[in-house]
């Protein structure tokens, strides 16, 4: 088992991992290889003490040579789902069960709650993971979201796997092409099923039936994550020591709220890192 499972390469994942192994603490770190897509994306950034303007891309360079010479390994997986269990979390990614003592989420705001109803069909019909669930859609009808370019070798796994693929690309120029993939004009707006899964609407009104919905993007809504987190909004309500309502479970970086800042995350990420400090050393007591 794990000291701790950080979920987020962004700056606050990135800033607990570096406090956390410098404390000597096992530490799974989910996330991708390429760090933060935002700080990625920022063309200029001038507000981070210490580096005067740099592009947002120098500064994601500069976090994964930091990483590296920490020696932190990152688990490029998504998480899927969380439990949490009396003294340890249980976390899965890619069909393979972890457990730590303590969990920081740092995974970054997530724009939006999903489609509706998508929530309700975890599980059911809605799934989050090509690798873990495509096989079951073997011959079936199934609706694709691809969120980035990233996932579109999954999109063409799927499309091998099932006998009709509905693709919605979340951005411009999707590349993938196969004789039964039909890329959708109109965005996903709402999923449909009662027990299970029936079908999808698009913004334009039209629906389509499938069996099954494959939502590929970096971030899922907190409490479809793990349930039972205590949300403003779209963000995890925490306390100054970062910590969440539930035990052992801290959160850190844009997923607790404005203002979305690389300073804040970073300071955040360091705050958390001491709370699960502390929270492990207390558990140690308990034991
Ligand atoms: C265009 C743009 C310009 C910006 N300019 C500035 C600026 O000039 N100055 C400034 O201070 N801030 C700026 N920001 C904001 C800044 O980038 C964010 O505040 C910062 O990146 C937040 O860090 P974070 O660690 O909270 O989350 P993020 O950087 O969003 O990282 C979250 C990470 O979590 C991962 N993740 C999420 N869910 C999961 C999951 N289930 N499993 C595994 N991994 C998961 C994601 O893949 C990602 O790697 C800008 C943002 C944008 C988009």
């Amino acid at each position: 088992m794990f000291d701790a499972a950080i979920i987020g390469t962004g700056p606050a994942g990135l800033s607990a991992a570096i406090n956390l192994k410098m404390r000597g603490k096992e530490v799974i770190w989910f996330g991708s290889g390429d760090f933060s897509g935002k700080v990625e994306k920022s063309e200029k950034i001038g507000n981070y003490p210490g580096l005067g303007l740099v592009s947002g891309r120098e500064l994601n360079e500069k976090f994964r040579a930091h990483a590296a010479q920490m020696g932190l390994e990152i688990t490029d997986r998504i998480v899927t789902n969380i439990s949490r269990l009396k003294d340890r979390y249980m976390l899965l990614a890619n069909n393979e069960m972890y457990e730590a003592r303590a969990l920081l989420l740092a995974t970054g705001v997530v724009p939006g709650r999903g489609f509706d109803g998508e929530k309700e069909l975890v599980g059911m019909g809605v799934s989050y993971c090509a690798t873990c669930d495509g096989m079951f859609y073997r011959g079936k009808t199934i609706a694709v979201f691809c969120g980035a370019k990233r996932y579109e070798p999954e999109v063409t796994y799927l499309a091998e796997m099932a006998a009709k693929v509905y693709l919605y690309a979340g951005y411009p120029g999707c590349e993938v092409e196969a004789p039964n993939v039909e890329q959708l004009k109109s965005p996903i707006r709402q999923v449909q099923g009662g027990m299970r899964l029936t079908g999808i609407t698009l913004a334009n009104g039209t629906e389509v039936p499938v069996d099954g919905l494959f939502c590929l993007r970096s971030a899922i809504a907190p409490t479809t994550l793990l349930p039972g987190l205590t949300l403003e909004g779209p963000h995890i309500v925490v306390d100054r020591h970062m910590a969440t309502n539930l035990p052992g479970c801290f959160a850190a970086g844009d997923c607790t709220g404005a203002p979305y800042q690389i300073a804040k995350a970073v300071g955040e990420g360091n705050i958390a890192a001491h709370s699960i400090l502390d929270y492990l050393a207390e558990q140690g007591r308990e034991a």
